[in-house]
């Protein structure tokens, strides 16, 4: 996980919100069936194409490429369930975008008195640390200890990823110190440090690999 700068509000939510969160209350204070017409408002393309771009395409919580790995999700940071936060339904900055995997196990869960690691308010790299592929908890951080476990930061899928993703980058580390030419040392260098930026799949992990480039 690590730091995402929201983006300015898509101008659908700007001009609907406020009328689309009075409609969906309206039902549930009067007990109704909310229409999934109305509840799933959210889900414009304006709305996903801004939230992908900001997370550069990327699962907010475990940084796969979202795209490669299944339809993405509109993830609410607190949960939209009508015993929740429905009130947060069209609010923009409650929305991310996550990984389906990521998504079905945060699921409704949500504690406000240990809320989980928000890469759009924080930087999780005060909460959570990682070494090789796997991700653990700043000692002591009880957030950090919900987040991974709940949303499953290591599961078995994650760390095959990681690891391919680490060795990726280990083979370049391997051929840039071996180069011998300073200007095909140059270009391998800069390969590998645009591979380990935020813009690429699983940074949090990958970016302690650079310690090796003997530099
Ligand atoms: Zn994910």
């Amino acid at each position: 996980m690590v730091k995402i700068d929201k983006k300015p509000e898509p101008i659908v939510l700007a001009n609907n919100k406020n009328h689309w969160t009075t409609l969906l209350m309206g039902h549930i204070a009067r007990g109704e069936v909310v229409p999934s017409s109305l509840s799933s408002n959210y889900n414009q393309t304006e709305v996903k194409s801004i939230l992908k771009e900001e997370s550069r395409g990327k699962c907010m919580y475990c940084e796969s490429n979202v795209s490669h790995v299944a339809y993405e999700h509109i993830e609410h940071i607190k949960p939209k369930a009508k015993d929740k936060y429905p009130d947060l339904t069209f609010e923009w900055n409650n929305l991310g975008l996550a990984c389906p995997k990521c998504n079905i196990n945060k699921s409704d869960n949500y504690d406000d008195n240990l809320p989980f690691i928000n890469p759009y308010s924080e930087d999780p790299e005060l909460s959570l640390f990682s070494l090789g592929p796997w991700i653990y908890p700043m000692p002591g951080n009880d957030r950090g200890f919900i987040t991974e476990q709940t949303i499953q930061l290591n599961r078995v899928d994650l760390i095959e990823k990681r690891l391919e993703r680490i060795n990726e980058i280990r083979r370049l580390i391997e051929l840039y110190v071996r180069q011998k030419n300073d200007l095909l040392k140059n270009i391998l260098k800069d390969e590998i440090i645009k591979e380990v930026q935020p813009n690429k799949p699983y940074s949090m992990c990958t970016k302690q690999l650079l310690s090796l480039l003997q530099i």
